[in-house]
């Protein structure tokens, strides 16, 4: 029990608040705790920031010290129990008496394996249309010599003489709180309760192996970049006895030089000539499914986004294909023979010189496009 100031001790004013004194005590504790600090009087000074802490830190005990001092706090005898609530601290206390350990039960437990990640980069019509694909990946297996033992055939693992096989050492120790028994993981044996005198000559005694396994992946008609595929059981092995874990591919699409993904909608650019755009015409496209014929109706403006049914991608999980959109651009003729510079000069006679606002821009278009 202390003569000294609660508040002197933690360091902070008479008004610091709830976070202030936590902060304070947080820090003076880990500090002065007397399994850190050996300094002769860090155990002194430990109890006294602790008596300060739980005074302070209990409003009805920190008004009756403002008012009467420690004689407000004490019992007739100067008795009183301060106990500060150490859930709150679990960070600074776990550290130093392990608390919240891992415990021997969960490590032995059965655990599922981990995941394995493998990214398999597709053609754009391989994406559209599907494809096997093998593959090649890395994992752990368990070791066929020794079945994931670890130990040589004819040989078996022993029980571990440190720990008597429980994969855990205890050990009480006194601490100002009284005696406490930390439960650690046993070192010889790292928590196993085995240890392997003559280790299996394939795996070195870890019980697995590292194998290089094919794959034959059937990837689905209308996958696209960022579709993920799971392979259940194909991951890493499981851990005591627990299932394996998955194999998650990751799909990425590489960009065509003509076509983009909307959806389940192909967007193909296309350049026609002014004449094709004013007359009309039917052109030779490009599709997923080869050469096609699309029509340009008469009068087409720079912009418009001309559909080709069931010219898109396949609809992954249902039936039915995306439409492919052709944004149409008229070009403009940079370089004109002296015949054409000759005709677009009468027609820009013939035209005039009015001008007009646009009424609609591209993403109209295309908003109608892929609306209907
Ligand atoms: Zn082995
Ligand atoms: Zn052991």
């Amino acid at each position: 029990m202390t003569d000294h100031d609660y508040y002197e001790i933690l360091g902070v004013s008479r008004n610091a608040g709830q976070d202030e004194l936590k902060s304070a005590f947080r820090g003076l504790a880990r500090q002065y705790h007397p399994d850190v600090n050996s300094a002769p009087d860090a155990e002194e000074r430990f109890k006294e920031i602790n008596e300060a802490y739980a005074v302070l830190s209990n409003d009805q005990h920190r008004s009756a010290y403002d008012r009467y001092g420690h004689a407000g706090v004490r019992g007739p005898g100067g008795a009183t129990d301060f106990t500060v609530d150490f859930s709150d601290f679990a960070d600074i206390f776990g550290d130093l008496f392990g608390f919240g350990r891992t415990s021997r039960r969960a490590r032995n437990a059965p655990r599922r394996g981990a995941d394995l990640q493998y990214r398999v980069d597709l053609q754009f019509e391989e994406a559209v249309f599907g494809v096997e694909k093998e593959i090649e990946i890395t994992r752990d297996e368990v070791c066929e010599t020794c079945r994931g033992t670890g130990a040589e055939p004819g040989t078996s693992p022993v029980r571990c003489a440190t720990c008597n096989g429980s994969g855990e050492v205890r050990q009480s120790r006194q601490t100002i709180f009284g005696s406490m028994v930390q439960v650690t993981t046993c070192p010889s044996c790292n928590g196993r309760g085995e240890t392997i005198s003559t280790p299996c000559h394939t795996c070195k005694g870890r019980g697995l192996v590292r194998r290089n396994r094919k794959k034959e992946l059937t990837i689905p008609a209308g996958v696209d970049s960022g579709t993920q595929m799971r392979l259940g059981g194909e991951g890493q092995p499981g851990i005591n006895g627990g299932p394996n874990g998955n194999l998650f591919i990751q799909i990425y699409v590489k960009s065509h030089k003509f076509f983009k993904r909307h959806d389940h909608n192909i967007l193909l650019d296309l350049n026609v000539n002014i004449a094709q755009a004013t007359l009309g015409a039917e052109v030779e496209v490009p599709t997923v499914d080869g050469p096609a014929i699309l029509k340009i109706p008469t009068g087409t403006q720079a912009g418009k986004v001309l559909k080709m049914r069931g010219k898109g991608v396949p609809r992954l999980r249902s039936n039915g294909r995306g439409d492919q959109l052709v944004v149409v651009n008229v070009e403009i003729p940079t370089r004109l023979t002296a015949d054409q510079r000759e005709l677009f000069e009468q027609l820009a006679q013939s035209l005039g010189s009015e001008v007009s606002p646009q009424e609609r821009g591209f993403l109209e278009w295309l908003r109608e496009a892929l609306g209907s």
